[in-house]
């Protein structure tokens, strides 16, 4: 069987050519720019060089279409034509309540995307707009949304429930939804396989550390917590997001600042983090090597990063009843060494000693890196979306 897995943003959209028979991208590539001047498409056939195409590309419709095109293209496609494909697997940000799993798409599934606009206003829209650009480019050929927050919404009420008025719930639905769902469900089912036992019966953190980053409580194979919230913005400090923070400074930086709500809300997503404390970057390899200079600021990010993962790894040990595994995935918890060894110290307390030798070879497969007979075995376990996007598929369209 053949998916394509698609995940389209505000401006960009990424692909990969699934082939589920090897489990591996017979291809994948992105389009950037989408509705701006210097559109351009960057196809990579596996083993095969990146070829690169600039067109104008006024909405995710033409996108679709020059990324179709490049599937089947005679040179560096990798199908001769588009009935190779059997199914399509879209990412979708935000199902809201009405969604608890991954669904074939049907008017009632865009509609549910739809209502959910204002959740995710800047992802809904974008992955509304590649559905129906498919729908339009491949009318026999299903389609399957499978959304970030659809995995936690096992999560108990009072772990989702904030303390304000409750018709503000009812009125708006401000709630925590939780987000990286794909992600973490990906990495818990691959951490039973790596444990050698039922995820049923496994207590699991799920650590996802990149540029966005979130950790989930993963009880039995259900996720009963996330440290997002109603946006991805609650939770752990991140790359350029402010994470958890007393909400009296909303309105405090308002009047001192003189500026709108608005623009606080933009400056705790783009300017705050790890970027906003360290003023060197966002990205954790920049902040190393000047925390490693003696830049105070880019260590004190380090450190407060640290903490708060640490902070979540104790509370949700303590919701959980106890932790059998602890799972790094994403960007910085694949392959930092160092921090994944900064978060473990100390962490014997629940069982956690992690081996320094396997810690420092871990990188880009699936490997327990605790030391042998620790209570709590600790994983780095590269996460896959685009895989487990195309698994939901592929298991929807079987039972079709
Ligand atoms: P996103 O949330 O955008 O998907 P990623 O999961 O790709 O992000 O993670 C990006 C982050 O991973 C960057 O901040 C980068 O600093 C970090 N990262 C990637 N490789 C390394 C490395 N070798 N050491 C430390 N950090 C790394």
């Amino acid at each position: 069987m053949k998916i394509l897995v698609l995940n389209c943003g505000s401006s960009s959209l990424k692909y990969q050519m699934m082939d589920m028979e090897t489990k591996s991208a017979m291809a994948k590539g992105l389009v950037e720019r989408i509705g701006l001047p210097g559109a351009m498409l960057t196809h990579r056939p596996k083993g095969g060089e990146k070829e690169v195409i600039v067109a104008d590309l006024p909405d995710h419709t033409a996108a679709i279409k020059l990324v179709l095109q490049a599937v089947i293209d005679p040179n560096f496609g990798v199908l001769a034509s588009l009935e190779e494909i059997d199914a399509v697997g879209h990412r979708v940000l935000h199902g809201g309540e009405k969604v608890s799993g991954s669904v074939l798409v049907n008017a009632e599934v865009k509609q549910a995307i739809e209502e959910c606009f204002e959740l995710g206003p800047l992802h809904n829209p974008a992955n509304l707009a590649g559905i129906i650009a498919c729908e339009q480019m491949m009318p026999e050929t299903p389609q399957v949304a499978v959304f970030d927050t659809a995995f936690h919404q096992t999560m108990p009420p009072e772990a989702y429930i904030y303390g304000i008025p409750y018709e503000l719930y009812e009125k708006y639905k401000i709630r925590r939804y939780g987000f990286h769902g794909t992600s973490h469900k990906y990495v818990s089912q691959r951490a039973a396989v790596v444990m050698d036992k039922p995820l049923e019966k496994l207590k699991l953190i799920s650590c996802h550390l990149g540029n966005g980053s979130s950790l989930t409580a993963v009880k039995y194979g259900k996720s009963i917590e996330n440290s997002m919230g109603f946006t991805p913005l609650e939770g752990l400090m991140m790359g350029t997001r402010s994470g958890d923070l007393d909400p009296a400074i909303v309105p405090f930086i308002m009047k001192k600042e003189r500026i709108s709500g608005d623009a606080v809300n933009a400056l705790l997503n783009k300017k705050s983090g790890v970027l906003g404390l360290s003023g060197v970057s966002s990205d954790f390899r920049d902040l190393q090597k000047a925390a490693d200079e003696g830049n105070y600021r880019a260590q004190l990010a380090l450190d407060v990063f640290v903490h708060d993962v640490k902070k979540y790894i104790g509370a949700y040990a303590a919701i959980l009843d106890g932790v059998d595994g602890i799972i790094f995935t994403a960007g910085l918890g694949e392959n930092s060494p160092l921090i994944r060894r900064s978060i473990c110290d100390t962490l014997d307390c629940i069982g956690v000693s992690i081996d320094d030798e396997k810690n420092e070879a871990a990188g880009g497969q699936e490997v327990d890196i605790s030391k042998w007979g620790a209570r709590c075995k600790v994983m780095v376990i590269p996460t896959n979306e685009e895989l487990m996007i195309a698994l939901d598929t592929e298991e929807i369209i079987q039972k079709m």
